[in-house]
């Protein structure tokens, strides 16, 4: 997943996690974070965000217009398990040649405005808070 492809489903995470929670799928931001595997800070800095207010479904017989949005939404965020599961590797440059294999790092909460997944791995600066202007070699360890 690129940078800016994981900036898009970031961004179709969220807008699917508020829309369950506006309609009270889900009563609470950490309700839906347990339930597709997501951080629980991020569904809380989601709600956070908006001015929280719900318009709650009859959940026994939602409209078939309201009950196609929660089937999207919620196929969404299942998507989150496999993209945590199948990052891609970071790639940076080794000194001895090769690339680094390990999965690009998971961004705190505070990022996710920048796409979920970073670009490196911890070691190589897929944590940093500044963005890399340009690609630049990167020889590490
Ligand atoms: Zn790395």
């Amino acid at each position: 997943m690129k940078p800016e492809e994981s900036k898009i489903f970031t961004a179709s995470l969220e807008k699917a996690a508020i829309a369950l929670l506006r309609l009270e799928v889900f009563r609470k931001p950490d309700d839906l974070a347990r339930r597709f595997g997501l951080p629980l800070p991020v569904p809380r800095h989601w709600w956070r965000n908006t001015d929280q207010k719900t318009t709650p479904i009859d959940t026994i017989s939602p409209t078939p217009k309201q009950a196609k949005m929660i089937r999207r939404a919620t196929q969404i965020l299942e998507g989150w398990e496999k993209i945590k599961r199948y990052r891609p590797d970071c790639g940076a440059s080794l000194n001895n040649g090769k690339r680094c294999k390990n999965s690009v790092a998971i961004r705190p909460p505070e990022g996710w405005d920048r796409g979920c997944l970073a670009d490196r791995c911890r070691i190589h600066g897929g944590l940093a808070r500044t963005i890399r202007r340009k690609k630049t070699t990167d020889v590490d360890e």
